[in-house]
């Protein structure tokens, strides 16, 4: 795909969860010169932007001062002329009220180029989320999208309120809390029936969307009662019911459930990833940071010499991505490594090696250093060159033991691991976990000293083997799950299995 320079993109992020933005919106912001965007995109939408892209917040925030209309359009124009390509990000799809309509027109007026990129619009994202299908073979063959924003009393009003409650099909109002009961006060006097199923949709698509289900009768009530906030569908139509068979969010096996992540964020968002697909609410606590040694002279002089070495041992899988990094820093490639025995200490750094098309030809099943080094029994190791490479602050179980069988063995770190302050937000959003899990003794560590007497009290502790386990017990914790495999599909498959008790 490319961008155009002097165009305006507008673009629909979509109704919150990052997974439902498309393809095309992605590219476009990873290759835009200039990002206008609003509130409510998704987290870490702007995460693809390239290095140096200038994003420019428009967003709309009730009670704040915002950008005024006339203003975005201004300066949409401005950057276009100015021969940069820019995407104006909004949220949903922009032409379903989303003003993108409006800007277009300002855009066609200047002489600008632009072209459209939908987005899945709220409309039938949260209600889908919800388990509400917004059309149904029995219950509805039409559906409206209404603005609820409308004041139903004023007399110019664009929207006839008769003729919407007479709609044969269901009715999906946006923006529509503020207004609720005015406005179903105005449906039920226009012959709409109290008894229709009515539901609202909060935050749907993000985390910790919820549904508050009631009758067109008792809808505002009950928003009122459970106080229910910005964003949020209101749907209307017998519909709302079918979530009663269809819901289906709430059923994943984590729903419901807040999830410390330690690990470092280069290597959280995998497991984070698959935490949320499994419905958990994930809060990210790298305590610690991966700090590269490559391009260290040690490292460098390592690289040079790779093919010396006839046994090499990689520890991680960042272990295995930075000594290829190194590797190519030095002009070579997976063909030096053709000669050696390769080990991996488990089957994580064993994928690691495979993405760089070696087979490793050791892999012990737990994976901790003691397994490595029984792994490597059969393998004769006296008098070979043997290479250890990994983290800087490792246990040197692994060494010792090579060499007690008489090898040379050098130990290359390749990386330091340092502790990363969490900021206050995220120590917030902690406080009421359920679960904190523990990839390795330096998450442990780490945590516990940065969190200090803020550690959640109530989250259960899930370890990811014996060694991180001994190392929370030191550190004064009790470990409620330890998994009986030790990488990351362990740990989750243990976590699983505890929350399936609860
Ligand atoms: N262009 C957007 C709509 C913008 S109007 C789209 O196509 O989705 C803003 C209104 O959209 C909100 O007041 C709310 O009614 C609805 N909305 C947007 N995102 C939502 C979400 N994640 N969950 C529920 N309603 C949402």
């Amino acid at each position: 795909m490319t961008i155009r320079g002097g165009v305006v993109y507008l673009v629909g992020a979509g109704p919150g969860d990052p997974g439902l933005m498309t393809a095309r919106s992605l590219a476009l912001i990873a290759s835009a010169d200039v990002v206008f965007y609003d509130r409510l995109i998704p987290p870490g939408a702007l995460s693809g932007a390239r290095q140096g892209a200038e994003l420019v917040y428009v967003g709309k925030h009730p009670g704040i001062p915002s950008v005024p209309q006339e203003e975005i359009g201004k300066r949409l124009v401005e950057a276009a002329l100015a021969g940069r390509s820019v995407v104006r990000l909004k949220g949903g799809d922009p032409f379903v009220f989303g003003r993108g309509g409006e800007e277009g027109e300002a855009l066609r007026a200047a002489g600008v180029e632009f072209e459209v990129v939908p987005g899945v619009t709220a409309g039938v994202a949260a209600t889908a989320y919800a388990g509400i299908p917004v059309t149904h073979r029995d219950d509805a063959s039409a559906v409206a999208f209404v603005t609820g924003h409308e004041d139903p009393t004023k007399t110019e009003t664009a929207l006839d309120w008769d003729a919407l409650a007479a709609f044969p099909g269901t009715l999906v109002f946006y923006m529509g809390v503020k207004r609720l009961a005015e406005n179903a006060t105005a449906l039920i006097e226009g012959g709409r029936d109290p008894e229709q199923p009515a539901a609202a949709v909060e935050r749907g698509t993000m985390v910790g969307q919820r549904t508050v289900e009631a009758t067109l009768g008792t809808i505002a009530a009950a928003v009122e009662r459970e106080q229910v906030g910005a964003p949020a569908l209101i749907v209307v139509g017998p519909v709302a019911a079918r979530r009663h068979q269809l819901a289906w969010l709430e059923r994943r096996p984590l729903h419901g459930l807040r999830v410390i992540v330690t690990r470092a964020r280069a290597q959280a968002s995998g497991f984070a990833a698959a935490l949320r697909d499994l419905g958990a609410e994930v809060v990210e606590l790298p305590a610690i940071r991966i700090e590269s040694r490559v391009g260290s002279p040690e490292v460098r002089a390592a690289a040079a010499s790779i093919g010396e070495y006839s046994l090499l041992c990689l520890t991680s899988p960042n272990g295995v991505r930075l000594l290829f990094e190194a590797l190519a820093e030095a002009g070579a490639d997976a063909r030096s490594l053709a000669g050696a025995t390769v080990a991996a200490i488990g089957p994580g750094t064993a994928r690691a090696l495979a993405e760089y098309g070696i087979a490793a030809d050791v892999v012990p099943e737990h994976f901790v250093a003691e397994a490595l080094v029984e792994a490597l029994a059969t393998v004769e190791v006296e008098g070979r060159r043997v290479l250890v490479a990994r983290a800087a602050e490792a246990r040197e179980v692994l060494p010792e033991a090579l060499r007690e069988r008489g090898a040379e063995v050098d130990v290359l770190a390749l990386y330091e691991t340092v502790r990363e302050e969490p900021g206050a937000e995220a120590i917030e959003a902690a406080q009421d976990a359920d679960y904190v899990t523990f990839t390795s003794s330096s998450t442990v560590t780490n945590l516990t000293e940065a969190l200090g007497d803020r550690f959640p009290k109530g989250a259960r502790v899930v370890s990811i083997g014996p060694v991180t386990s001994d190392a929370a017990r030191a550190a004064g914790l009790e470990v409620d799950v330890e998994a009986g495999r030790h990488d990351i599909d362990g740990l989750l498959a243990a976590l699983l299995d505890d929350a399936a008790k609860r």
